[in-house]
Protein backbone atom coordinates (compact mmCIF):
# COMPACT_ATOMS: atom_id res chain seq x y z
CA UNK A 1 0.00 0.00 0.00
CA UNK A 2 1.44 3.65 -0.56
CA UNK A 3 0.88 6.40 1.64
CA UNK A 4 0.88 9.71 1.52
CA UNK A 5 4.18 11.00 2.07
CA UNK A 6 6.50 14.16 2.82
CA UNK A 7 7.34 16.36 0.25
CA UNK A 8 10.63 15.44 -1.24
CA UNK A 9 11.06 18.58 -3.20
CA UNK A 10 14.80 19.06 -1.53
CA UNK A 11 17.49 16.56 -2.06
CA UNK A 12 20.54 16.13 -1.03
CA UNK A 13 23.52 18.69 -1.97
CA UNK A 14 25.71 16.09 -4.45
CA UNK A 15 27.94 19.15 -5.18
CA UNK A 16 29.14 18.97 -2.02
CA UNK A 17 31.80 16.88 -2.49
CA UNK A 18 32.29 13.58 -4.78
CA UNK A 19 33.40 11.34 -1.65
CA UNK A 20 30.15 12.17 0.19
CA UNK A 21 28.26 8.70 1.18
CA UNK A 22 24.85 8.51 1.92
CA UNK A 23 23.16 6.34 3.57
CA UNK A 24 20.93 4.64 1.41
CA UNK A 25 18.89 1.82 1.51
CA UNK A 26 18.85 0.18 -2.36
CA UNK A 27 20.96 0.91 -5.25
CA UNK A 28 19.46 -0.08 -8.53
CA UNK A 29 21.41 -0.58 -11.27
CA UNK A 30 20.49 -0.79 -15.01
CA UNK A 31 22.31 -1.07 -18.56
CA UNK A 32 21.43 2.46 -19.42
CA UNK A 33 19.66 5.48 -16.84
CA UNK A 34 17.00 7.65 -18.81
CA UNK A 35 17.05 10.45 -16.43
CA UNK A 36 15.42 13.10 -18.82
CA UNK A 37 17.92 15.74 -17.30
CA UNK A 38 21.05 15.09 -19.43
CA UNK A 39 22.32 12.49 -21.36
CA UNK A 40 20.98 8.89 -20.17
CA UNK A 41 24.00 7.14 -18.33
CA UNK A 42 25.67 3.90 -19.41
CA UNK A 43 26.05 1.33 -16.81
CA UNK A 44 24.03 3.60 -14.59
CA UNK A 45 23.04 3.24 -11.12
CA UNK A 46 20.16 5.14 -8.94
CA UNK A 47 20.23 5.37 -5.14
CA UNK A 48 17.17 5.12 -3.48
CA UNK A 49 15.86 6.18 0.13
CA UNK A 50 13.15 5.69 1.33
CA UNK A 51 10.68 7.22 -1.11
CA UNK A 52 13.36 9.57 -2.53
CA UNK A 53 16.28 9.26 -5.45
CA UNK A 54 19.35 10.38 -3.63
CA UNK A 55 22.01 9.36 -6.13
CA UNK A 56 22.40 9.14 -9.72
CA UNK A 57 25.54 8.31 -11.75
CA UNK A 58 27.44 5.65 -12.78
CA UNK A 59 27.47 1.76 -11.03
CA UNK A 60 30.41 2.79 -9.96
CA UNK A 61 30.44 6.37 -9.11
CA UNK A 62 27.23 5.26 -7.13
CA UNK A 63 28.73 2.05 -5.41
CA UNK A 64 31.55 4.22 -4.08
CA UNK A 65 29.19 6.91 -2.52
CA UNK A 66 26.05 4.58 -0.77
CA UNK A 67 26.02 1.51 1.37
CA UNK A 68 22.56 0.00 -0.25
CA UNK A 69 21.93 -3.45 -1.30
CA UNK A 70 22.30 -3.54 -5.22
CA UNK A 71 19.11 -4.83 -7.38
CA UNK A 72 20.45 -5.31 -10.85
CA UNK A 73 18.02 -5.21 -13.86
CA UNK A 74 20.64 -6.34 -16.30
CA UNK A 75 19.78 -5.40 -19.43
CA UNK A 76 16.95 -2.79 -19.18
CA UNK A 77 16.93 1.00 -19.26
CA UNK A 78 15.82 2.33 -15.96
CA UNK A 79 12.97 5.30 -16.55
CA UNK A 80 11.13 7.62 -15.03
CA UNK A 81 7.70 6.14 -14.39
CA UNK A 82 5.45 7.76 -16.65
CA UNK A 83 2.58 10.24 -16.07
CA UNK A 84 -0.85 10.31 -17.56
CA UNK A 85 -2.35 13.87 -17.88
CA UNK A 86 -5.64 13.20 -18.62
CA UNK A 87 -7.72 10.31 -17.79
CA UNK A 88 -11.08 9.07 -16.10
CA UNK A 89 -10.91 5.80 -14.59
CA UNK A 90 -14.75 5.84 -13.42
CA UNK A 91 -15.16 3.95 -16.90
CA UNK A 92 -12.44 1.82 -17.51
CA UNK A 93 -15.31 -0.58 -17.29
CA UNK A 94 -16.59 0.60 -20.83
CA UNK A 95 -14.27 -0.68 -22.91
CA UNK A 96 -15.14 -2.03 -26.27
CA UNK A 97 -18.59 -1.08 -25.13
CA UNK A 98 -18.94 2.10 -27.56
CA UNK A 99 -18.80 1.67 -31.09
CA UNK A 100 -17.21 4.75 -32.90
CA UNK A 101 -20.41 6.68 -33.28
CA UNK A 102 -21.53 9.19 -36.26
CA UNK A 103 -20.67 12.13 -34.72
CA UNK A 104 -19.67 13.27 -31.12
CA UNK A 105 -22.99 14.22 -29.65
CA UNK A 106 -24.05 10.67 -30.87
CA UNK A 107 -21.09 8.88 -28.48
CA UNK A 108 -22.53 11.76 -25.60
CA UNK A 109 -26.09 9.93 -26.04
CA UNK A 110 -24.45 6.50 -25.93
CA UNK A 111 -22.32 6.71 -22.72
CA UNK A 112 -25.08 8.65 -21.15
CA UNK A 113 -27.10 5.59 -21.55
CA UNK A 114 -24.41 2.99 -20.69
CA UNK A 115 -23.41 4.99 -17.01
CA UNK A 116 -27.49 4.92 -16.49
CA UNK A 117 -26.73 1.37 -15.70
CA UNK A 118 -23.71 1.37 -13.29
CA UNK A 119 -24.15 1.55 -10.00
CA UNK A 120 -21.29 3.56 -7.24
CA UNK A 121 -20.34 -0.54 -6.94
CA UNK A 122 -19.41 -0.94 -10.21
CA UNK A 123 -17.63 2.67 -10.51
CA UNK A 124 -15.40 1.71 -7.67
CA UNK A 125 -14.26 -1.76 -9.25
CA UNK A 126 -13.63 0.11 -12.43
CA UNK A 127 -11.98 3.18 -10.80
CA UNK A 128 -9.55 0.28 -9.40
CA UNK A 129 -9.26 -1.83 -12.32
CA UNK A 130 -7.84 1.59 -13.73
CA UNK A 131 -5.45 2.09 -11.43
CA UNK A 132 -3.83 -1.20 -11.59
CA UNK A 133 -3.93 -1.41 -15.75
CA UNK A 134 -2.41 2.38 -15.95
CA UNK A 135 0.39 1.09 -13.12
CA UNK A 136 1.01 -2.43 -15.20
CA UNK A 137 1.60 -0.02 -18.28
CA UNK A 138 4.25 1.58 -16.58
CA UNK A 139 2.41 4.62 -15.20
CA UNK A 140 3.26 5.75 -12.15
CA UNK A 141 1.58 9.29 -11.75
CA UNK A 142 -2.06 9.95 -13.17
CA UNK A 143 -4.43 13.25 -13.32
CA UNK A 144 -7.69 11.13 -13.11
CA UNK A 145 -10.94 12.80 -13.46
CA UNK A 146 -13.90 11.41 -11.34
CA UNK A 147 -17.31 12.67 -11.65
CA UNK A 148 -18.29 10.80 -8.55
CA UNK A 149 -15.80 12.46 -5.82
CA UNK A 150 -18.10 11.26 -3.23
CA UNK A 151 -16.68 7.69 -4.06
CA UNK A 152 -12.77 8.64 -3.53
CA UNK A 153 -12.78 8.32 0.01
CA UNK A 154 -13.19 4.27 -0.80
CA UNK A 155 -10.18 3.94 -2.99
CA UNK A 156 -6.69 3.23 -2.45
CA UNK A 157 -4.89 4.13 -5.50
CA UNK A 158 -1.85 2.21 -6.19
CA UNK A 159 -0.07 5.01 -8.05
CA UNK A 160 0.48 8.85 -7.67
CA UNK A 161 -3.23 10.77 -8.24
CA UNK A 162 -4.06 14.11 -8.72
CA UNK A 163 -8.05 13.91 -8.25
CA UNK A 164 -9.89 15.90 -10.22
CA UNK A 165 -13.68 16.62 -9.56
CA UNK A 166 -15.43 16.99 -12.99
CA UNK A 167 -18.29 18.96 -12.30
CA UNK A 168 -21.36 19.18 -14.59
CA UNK A 169 -24.32 21.83 -13.47
CA UNK A 170 -26.36 21.61 -16.78
CA UNK A 171 -29.40 20.66 -15.45
CA UNK A 172 -29.24 23.09 -12.32
CA UNK A 173 -27.04 26.39 -12.95
CA UNK A 174 -28.37 28.05 -10.33
CA UNK A 175 -26.84 25.49 -7.69
CA UNK A 176 -23.22 26.17 -9.41
CA UNK A 177 -21.63 27.31 -5.79
CA UNK A 178 -23.28 24.55 -3.94
CA UNK A 179 -21.96 21.52 -6.56
CA UNK A 180 -18.39 22.73 -6.36
CA UNK A 181 -18.56 23.30 -2.94
CA UNK A 182 -20.22 19.47 -2.41
CA UNK A 183 -16.92 18.34 -4.80
CA UNK A 184 -14.30 19.93 -2.50
CA UNK A 185 -15.45 18.48 0.42
CA UNK A 186 -15.31 15.17 -0.82
CA UNK A 187 -11.88 15.66 -2.59
CA UNK A 188 -10.88 17.60 0.87
CA UNK A 189 -12.14 13.93 2.82
CA UNK A 190 -9.84 12.15 0.65
CA UNK A 191 -6.61 14.40 1.28
CA UNK A 192 -4.77 11.85 3.45
CA UNK A 193 -4.56 9.13 0.82
CA UNK A 194 -3.27 11.28 -2.05
CA UNK A 195 0.03 10.20 -3.11
CA UNK A 196 0.78 13.03 -5.30
CA UNK A 197 3.69 15.38 -3.68
CA UNK A 198 2.67 17.94 -1.87
CA UNK A 199 4.72 21.10 -3.29
CA UNK A 200 5.20 24.83 -1.82
CA UNK A 201 2.42 26.82 -2.82
CA UNK A 202 0.33 23.92 -4.22
CA UNK A 203 -2.55 21.14 -3.04
CA UNK A 204 -2.35 18.27 -4.94
CA UNK A 205 -5.61 18.08 -6.43
CA UNK A 206 -7.95 20.08 -8.43
CA UNK A 207 -11.33 20.81 -10.14
CA UNK A 208 -12.38 19.89 -13.32
CA UNK A 209 -15.57 22.18 -14.49
CA UNK A 210 -16.51 19.34 -17.25
CA UNK A 211 -16.47 21.67 -20.51
CA UNK A 212 -17.35 24.79 -21.28
CA UNK A 213 -21.10 23.08 -22.79
CA UNK A 214 -21.92 21.41 -19.36
CA UNK A 215 -20.25 23.39 -16.52
CA UNK A 216 -22.04 26.70 -16.54
CA UNK A 217 -20.05 30.34 -15.89
CA UNK A 218 -20.78 30.50 -12.67
CA UNK A 219 -18.53 26.65 -11.89
CA UNK A 220 -16.08 27.99 -14.01
CA UNK A 221 -15.83 31.48 -11.81
CA UNK A 222 -16.09 29.65 -8.71
CA UNK A 223 -13.66 27.27 -9.48
CA UNK A 224 -10.81 29.74 -10.17
CA UNK A 225 -11.87 31.62 -6.94
CA UNK A 226 -10.24 28.86 -5.28
CA UNK A 227 -7.76 28.00 -7.57
CA UNK A 228 -6.45 31.29 -6.51
CA UNK A 229 -7.15 31.13 -2.97
CA UNK A 230 -5.74 27.39 -3.01
CA UNK A 231 -3.19 27.00 -5.12
CA UNK A 232 -5.30 24.02 -6.43
CA UNK A 233 -5.02 22.51 -10.02
CA UNK A 234 -7.72 23.04 -12.60
CA UNK A 235 -8.64 20.87 -15.67
CA UNK A 236 -11.52 21.07 -18.79
CA UNK A 237 -12.13 19.61 -21.49
CA UNK A 238 -11.83 22.50 -24.33
CA UNK A 239 -12.45 22.88 -28.05
CA UNK A 240 -12.57 19.05 -28.30
CA UNK A 241 -15.24 18.72 -31.14
CA UNK A 242 -16.20 20.34 -34.95
CA UNK A 243 -19.75 20.12 -33.19
CA UNK A 244 -18.55 22.34 -30.19
CA UNK A 245 -17.40 24.94 -32.77
CA UNK A 246 -20.59 24.75 -34.19
CA UNK A 247 -22.59 25.13 -31.10
CA UNK A 248 -20.59 28.10 -29.86
CA UNK A 249 -19.81 29.93 -33.20
CA UNK A 250 -22.72 29.41 -35.18
CA UNK A 251 -25.41 28.42 -32.81
CA UNK A 252 -26.34 25.55 -34.93
CA UNK A 253 -25.41 21.89 -35.28
CA UNK A 254 -26.07 18.42 -33.22
CA UNK A 255 -24.74 19.35 -29.81
CA UNK A 256 -26.30 22.73 -29.63
CA UNK A 257 -30.14 20.57 -30.38
CA UNK A 258 -29.37 18.33 -27.91
CA UNK A 259 -27.83 20.69 -25.14
CA UNK A 260 -30.67 23.32 -26.09
CA UNK A 261 -32.94 20.01 -25.88
CA UNK A 262 -32.16 19.40 -22.06
CA UNK A 263 -32.89 22.84 -21.14
CA UNK A 264 -29.61 24.64 -21.39
CA UNK A 265 -29.40 28.20 -21.26
CA UNK A 266 -28.13 28.72 -25.07
CA UNK A 267 -27.62 32.88 -24.72
CA UNK A 268 -23.15 31.94 -25.16
CA UNK A 269 -23.74 30.86 -28.18
CA UNK A 270 -23.54 32.57 -31.87
CA UNK A 271 -20.75 34.15 -31.21
CA UNK A 272 -17.11 33.05 -29.96
CA UNK A 273 -15.24 30.35 -30.56
CA UNK A 274 -15.30 28.06 -27.61
CA UNK A 275 -11.71 29.12 -26.89
CA UNK A 276 -12.64 32.35 -27.06
CA UNK A 277 -15.39 32.26 -24.71
CA UNK A 278 -13.02 30.36 -22.16
CA UNK A 279 -9.86 32.70 -22.84
CA UNK A 280 -12.02 36.27 -23.06
CA UNK A 281 -14.01 34.99 -19.96
CA UNK A 282 -15.21 38.15 -18.43
CA UNK A 283 -12.87 39.41 -15.47
CA UNK A 284 -9.82 37.62 -17.13
CA UNK A 285 -8.82 33.70 -17.01
CA UNK A 286 -6.05 32.67 -14.72
CA UNK A 287 -4.63 30.71 -16.94
CA UNK A 288 -1.82 29.27 -15.65
CA UNK A 289 -3.67 27.22 -13.06
CA UNK A 290 -5.44 25.41 -16.41
CA UNK A 291 -4.62 22.31 -18.06
CA UNK A 292 -6.83 21.77 -21.00
CA UNK A 293 -7.81 18.70 -22.61
CA UNK A 294 -8.26 18.35 -26.14
CA UNK A 295 -7.76 21.87 -28.69
CA UNK A 296 -8.85 19.97 -31.32
CA UNK A 297 -10.74 22.69 -33.07
CA UNK A 298 -9.09 26.04 -33.21
CA UNK A 299 -9.71 28.84 -36.04
CA UNK A 300 -7.41 31.18 -37.25
CA UNK A 301 -8.95 33.80 -34.65
CA UNK A 302 -8.47 31.32 -32.02
CA UNK A 303 -4.38 31.18 -32.87
CA UNK A 304 -4.80 34.83 -33.48
CA UNK A 305 -5.77 35.19 -29.77
CA UNK A 306 -3.37 32.42 -28.05
CA UNK A 307 -0.81 34.63 -29.83
CA UNK A 308 -1.35 37.76 -28.27
CA UNK A 309 -2.18 35.83 -24.76
CA UNK A 310 0.79 36.53 -22.92
CA UNK A 311 0.00 33.77 -19.99
CA UNK A 312 -0.22 29.79 -21.21
CA UNK A 313 -2.20 27.20 -20.06
CA UNK A 314 -1.15 23.18 -20.19
CA UNK A 315 -2.53 21.30 -23.50
CA UNK A 316 -3.19 17.69 -23.13
CA UNK A 317 -3.47 15.82 -26.34
CA UNK A 318 -4.82 11.97 -26.29
CA UNK A 319 -3.69 10.50 -29.73
CA UNK A 320 -5.19 7.24 -29.50
CA UNK A 321 -8.88 8.89 -28.43
CA UNK A 322 -8.42 11.23 -30.74
CA UNK A 323 -8.10 8.84 -33.69
CA UNK A 324 -11.56 7.15 -32.10
CA UNK A 325 -13.30 10.14 -32.58
CA UNK A 326 -11.89 11.36 -35.64
CA UNK A 327 -11.49 14.96 -34.90
CA UNK A 328 -9.34 17.67 -36.80
CA UNK A 329 -5.75 16.91 -36.97
CA UNK A 330 -3.77 18.23 -33.66
CA UNK A 331 -2.58 21.06 -33.86
CA UNK A 332 1.17 19.92 -32.35
CA UNK A 333 3.40 22.02 -34.44
CA UNK A 334 1.41 25.64 -33.97
CA UNK A 335 1.31 25.09 -30.59
CA UNK A 336 3.97 24.11 -29.87
CA UNK A 337 6.35 27.10 -31.36
CA UNK A 338 3.45 29.15 -29.30
CA UNK A 339 5.10 27.74 -25.73
CA UNK A 340 2.86 25.59 -24.66
CA UNK A 341 3.24 23.27 -22.49
CA UNK A 342 1.92 19.74 -24.44
CA UNK A 343 1.48 16.56 -22.44
CA UNK A 344 -0.08 13.20 -23.63
CA UNK A 345 -3.16 11.52 -22.31
CA UNK A 346 -5.42 8.47 -22.64
CA UNK A 347 -8.65 9.75 -21.82
CA UNK A 348 -11.12 7.06 -20.69
CA UNK A 349 -11.50 3.48 -21.66
CA UNK A 350 -14.57 4.93 -23.27
CA UNK A 351 -12.73 6.06 -26.47
CA UNK A 352 -9.65 4.23 -26.14
CA UNK A 353 -8.47 0.39 -25.69
CA UNK A 354 -6.11 0.61 -22.99
CA UNK A 355 -4.65 2.91 -20.51
CA UNK A 356 -0.94 2.56 -22.13
CA UNK A 357 0.81 5.73 -22.57
CA UNK A 358 3.58 3.59 -24.78
CA UNK A 359 0.76 2.94 -27.35
CA UNK A 360 -0.05 6.90 -27.02
CA UNK A 361 3.27 7.48 -27.78
CA UNK A 362 3.55 5.17 -30.93
CA UNK A 363 0.31 7.11 -31.88
CA UNK A 364 1.57 9.94 -31.30
CA UNK A 365 4.57 9.48 -33.93
CA UNK A 366 2.93 7.60 -36.46
CA UNK A 367 0.94 11.25 -36.57
CA UNK A 368 3.85 13.42 -36.09
CA UNK A 369 7.10 11.60 -37.47
CA UNK A 370 8.81 14.30 -37.74
CA UNK A 371 8.86 14.88 -33.59
CA UNK A 372 11.99 12.80 -31.73
CA UNK A 373 11.16 10.17 -30.02
CA UNK A 374 12.91 11.97 -26.84
CA UNK A 375 10.80 15.06 -27.09
CA UNK A 376 7.40 12.64 -27.51
CA UNK A 377 8.81 10.71 -24.11
CA UNK A 378 9.19 14.24 -22.55
CA UNK A 379 5.52 14.23 -22.83
CA UNK A 380 4.67 11.78 -20.52
CA UNK A 381 7.56 12.82 -17.95
CA UNK A 382 8.97 16.17 -17.66
CA UNK A 383 5.77 18.20 -19.31
CA UNK A 384 3.25 16.65 -17.57
CA UNK A 385 4.95 16.99 -14.01
CA UNK A 386 5.45 20.24 -14.94
CA UNK A 387 1.75 20.67 -15.40
CA UNK A 388 0.92 19.17 -12.48
CA UNK A 389 3.32 21.54 -10.66
CA UNK A 390 5.51 18.40 -9.63
CA UNK A 391 8.63 19.58 -11.65
CA UNK A 392 10.73 19.66 -8.69
CA UNK A 393 9.67 16.07 -7.95
CA UNK A 394 8.46 13.97 -10.53
CA UNK A 395 9.12 13.18 -14.37
CA UNK A 396 13.09 12.90 -14.20
CA UNK A 397 15.41 10.45 -12.18
CA UNK A 398 17.30 13.18 -9.96
CA UNK A 399 18.52 13.98 -6.93
CA UNK A 400 15.76 14.92 -4.10
CA UNK A 401 12.83 13.84 -6.78
CA UNK A 402 10.35 10.60 -6.03
CA UNK A 403 11.34 7.45 -6.60
CA UNK A 404 9.14 6.59 -9.22
CA UNK A 405 10.88 4.58 -11.07
CA UNK A 406 9.80 1.61 -14.28
CA UNK A 407 12.15 -0.31 -16.02
CA UNK A 408 12.26 -1.64 -19.82
CA UNK A 409 14.22 -3.95 -21.78
CA UNK A 410 17.18 -2.42 -24.06
CA UNK A 411 19.81 -3.06 -26.34
CA UNK A 412 22.56 -0.87 -27.92
CA UNK A 413 21.87 -1.38 -31.46
CA UNK A 414 19.25 1.41 -31.69
CA UNK A 415 18.35 4.89 -30.13
CA UNK A 416 17.25 4.70 -26.71
CA UNK A 417 14.00 6.76 -27.04
CA UNK A 418 13.20 4.69 -30.09
CA UNK A 419 13.61 1.52 -28.35
CA UNK A 420 11.22 3.28 -25.26
CA UNK A 421 8.29 3.96 -27.37
CA UNK A 422 8.54 0.57 -28.98
CA UNK A 423 8.39 -0.92 -26.03
CA UNK A 424 4.72 -3.05 -26.07
CA UNK A 425 4.69 -5.27 -23.23
CA UNK A 426 3.04 -5.10 -19.35
CA UNK A 427 6.23 -3.00 -17.25
CA UNK A 428 8.67 -5.81 -15.43
CA UNK A 429 9.95 -3.91 -12.70
CA UNK A 430 8.19 -0.42 -11.73
CA UNK A 431 8.91 1.16 -7.67
CA UNK A 432 6.16 3.76 -6.67
CA UNK A 433 6.98 6.27 -3.69
CA UNK A 434 9.78 3.96 -3.34
CA UNK A 435 8.29 0.67 -3.03
CA UNK A 436 8.66 -1.82 -5.67
ZN1 LIG B 1 -11.67 13.54 -20.99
Amino acid sequence: MITAHSAVATGPDLTAGSDRRYSSEMIIRARIVVTMHGAPIENGAVAVSGNRIVDIGTFDDVKARNAGNTVDLGEQALLPGLINAHCHLDYTCLRGKIAPQKSFTDWIRAINAKKSGLSPKDYVASINEGFEEAKKFGTTTIANLTAFPELIAQIQPAIRTCWFAELIDIRAPERANEVVDAAIKSVGRARPKLVLTEVEGGAPWGLAPHALFTASKDVFHRCEEIAKQQQILLTTHLAEAREEMEMFRDASGSLYEFMKGIGRSMDDCGNETPLGLFVGAPGGRALPHWIVAHLNELSETDFELLERSNSKFHVVHCPRSHNYFGHSPFAFDRLRSLGFNICLGTDSLASNESLSLFAEMRVFQKNFPQVSPEEIFRMVTVNPARALRQENALGQIQPGFGADLIAVPCSTSTDIFEQILAFDAPVSWTMVNGNM
